[in-house]
């Protein structure tokens, strides 16, 4: 008998609702090809499991707990959990997320989670920043009802200064997935000075353009929730000083993409 494939998993969470439709279980994948310099889950990074210390309250005291993130498990193992929530799922259109971290960068775990939930009827969704090989996003498409797509840079320069890496690779994935029968809905991080200048976000829409009958695009502004994570994994963070997004410029942001698809939300 075969050995079953494992994958490495930091986080599972119940009850998600800005992970896709419904009510959803998210189960984020570690280890990332990116390294977005807004990005809150660094912890998603590294693609092996690592250490990192919890501040832990425990009446008047905080005690330092050690804390292993990551963990490998089979696909079973993950469904299930995920088959679990079967009732929240049904009752609110909700089902299983694959977020990261990048999830395609272990295509036939994500796989074989996506196509054992499709046999149990669940709703199933990719959170993906598209940086993968067309293989993998071409592995995954018939088992994902709805792809979350990450756009961020229009300029290649720029987005291999903020986010390490070239975005040629995603945005032609984009366009061949627009002919996959996948929904598909883009997701914006909104990040002053970087990704909401009007050379990018006009660069954002002249992609989007070519996405004809696109349902929903996400902006999600900046938080700063994650620099205690980045302290705690000893990592630089180059957003130190960056404030939370103003919801009201995101608020006119969204005005200006309210033609691009049939649905736009600030904050998912
Ligand atoms: S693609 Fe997502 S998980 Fe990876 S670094 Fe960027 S924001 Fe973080």
């Amino acid at each position: 008998m075969d050995t079953p494939i494992r994958g490495l998993v930091y986080d599972i969470r119940s009850f998600s609702v800005n992970d896709g439709p419904g009510i959803r279980k998210t189960v984020f994948l570690k280890g990332c090809p990116l390294r977005c310099s807004w990005c809150h889950n660094p912890e998603s990074f590294n693609f092996n499991p690592e250490r990192w210390n919890r501040d832990e309250k425990t009446g008047l005291f905080t005690i330092t707990k050690p804390e292993i993130i990551g963990k490998y498990y089979t696909a079973d193992e993950i469904v299930e959990e995920v088959v679990k929530d079967i009732p929240f799922f049904e009752q609110s259109s909700g089902g299983i997320t694959l977020s990261g971290g990048e999830p395609l960068s272990q295509a036939e775990f994500a796989f074989q989670i996506l196509l054992k939930s499709k046999e149990y009827g669940i709703h199933t969704c990719v959170d993906t920043s598209g940086f993968a090989t067309w293989q993998d996003v071409e592995k995954v498409a018939p088992v994902t009802d709805l792809f979350l797509y990450d756009l961020k840079l229009a300029d290649n320069d720029l987005h291999k200064k903020y986010t390490g890496n070239d975005n040629r690779i995603i945005i032609e994935n984009l366009m061949k997935l627009r002919f996959l029968k996948s929904e598909l809905h883009i997701r914006i991080p909104l990040v002053e000075g970087i990704t909401d200048t009007p050379e990018n976000l006009e660069g954002l829409k002249r992609i989007i353009e070519k996405l004809p009958g696109l349902k929903r695009i996400d902006l999600l502004p900046y938080h700063t929730i994650a620099r205690m994570k980045y302290r705690r994994l000893n990592l630089p963070y180059n957003l130190e000083e960056m404030p939370e997004y103003p919801l009201d410029k995101a608020e006119k942001i969204l005005q200006s993409f309210s033609s691009a698809a049939d649905m736009v939300t600030v904050g998912g």
